[in-house]
């Protein structure tokens, strides 16, 4: 071969360009959150502890199958999030918290990092898995944003699964709407610490598929007792949910009111892209600014290079992170 030194020159180019269209992204994986709050271990039962690592680890799993074989964050994103609203365990699909009429009312949103294109509900009764509609949204209207008795009807012009409300309710957060219904009449403030913490739990999803590409996606029931048709976060591109390969994915779990002011999300996505703040300085800069303004919550983010951060600022949130090797993380409480 070196008697053809040209030769061996031009093919070892040919290798080098080959190898690196071809090279997959290694760094592939994905994160998970059901929610923050007042999350403490000694509120928890061994059982309640057990079935939510259970299903923690039984969503990621499922993401993770889908970016090994070589499929897309966006498919990765989407059906670990079916796990989690198909749970009645999370505040999400089945399970979701309640209004203030005892009605379940649904917010979801998705973004594609790599064309910035976008897709999200609020205010749903019917539609089974949120999530997925948002994603009909961002790729079968022309809109980004639909809400209410409209977001339905697309959902079920395009034949996706729709239930009942009754489907949604659970007696558990039947007896949450009961305990913060009585608060109110007692005149406690919105802010008490009881009101302020007893009322999250939204699933979110950030997938790194093996060409580098991320998304994200978050679904929700909102919060516990909201009136007047209220909108939180979760449905907000830039508050709730942001992607972008410029910089990282994020998908937001708190007092949605202090996220949309915050516009968490985008916040995250715009420090680590223009200030060139790594992913867990930049999310912890951002929580600051929402605790600075009295809200509370957290985040997950990913970026290109696979690396995570998963903060909050409350006693807990429930969250997991799978990486290309598979290692599993599930965690709940703050010191784990
Ligand atoms: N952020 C959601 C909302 O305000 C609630 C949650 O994260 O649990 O609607």
């Amino acid at each position: 071969m070196f008697k053809y030194p040209i030769l061996s020159f031009c093919l070892l180019l040919v290798q080098i360009s080959f190898g690196q269209q071809s090279l997959p992204n290694e760094n592939f994986g994905l994160v998970i959150h059901g929610g923050a709050g007042t999350i403490l271990k000694e509120n928890m039962t061994a059982e309640m502890d057990q079935a939510y690592r259970a299903i923690l680890a039984e969503a990621i799993a499922v993401g993770h199958a889908i970016l090994k074989e070589g499929g897309t964050s966006q498919e990765a994103v989407e059906k670990t999030i079916h796990v989690m609203e198909n749970s009645p365990l999370f505040n999400a699909g089945k399970g979701a918290v309640l209004t203030a009429n005892g009605k379940a009312s649904l917010d979801a949103s998705f973004m594609d990092g790599n064309t910035l294109n976008a897709g999200s509900i609020s205010g749903v009764s019917h539609i089974k898995n949120p999530i997925s509609t948002a994603i009909a949204v961002m790729e079968k209207s022309p809109h980004v944003m639909l809400s209410g008795v409209g977001a339905d009807q697309f959902a079920a012009s395009l034949g996706m699964d729709t239930v009942p409300n009754s489907y949604f309710i659970t007696e558990r957060r039947k007896n949450a709407l009961k305990r913060v219904q009585q608060s109110e009449q007692k005149e406690v403030s919105f802010y008490d610490p009881f009101i302020k913490d007893s009322k999250f739990g939204t699933v979110g999803c950030v997938a790194l598929d093996k060409n580098g590409d991320l998304a994200a996606g978050t679904s929700t029931g909102g919060m516990t007792n909201k009136k007047w048709d209220r909108i939180g976060d979760a449905p907000i591109i830039g508050a709730g949910t942001y992607a972008n390969n410029a910089s990282c994915g994020v998908s937001a779990t708190g007092w949605g009111e202090f996220f949309i002011r915050s516009v968490v999300a985008h916040d995250i996505a715009a420090l680590v892209e223009y200030k060139g703040l790594d992913i867990v300085t930049a999310s912890k800069q951002v929580l600051q600014k929402v605790a600075d303004l009295g809200g509370n919550g957290g985040v997950i983010v990913m970026d290109t290079k696979g690396n995570v951060a998963l903060e909050f600022n409350t006693a807990g949130m429930y969250r997991a992170h799978m990486n290309a090797q598979g290692k599993l993380e599930v965690k709940i409480y703050k010191n784990e």
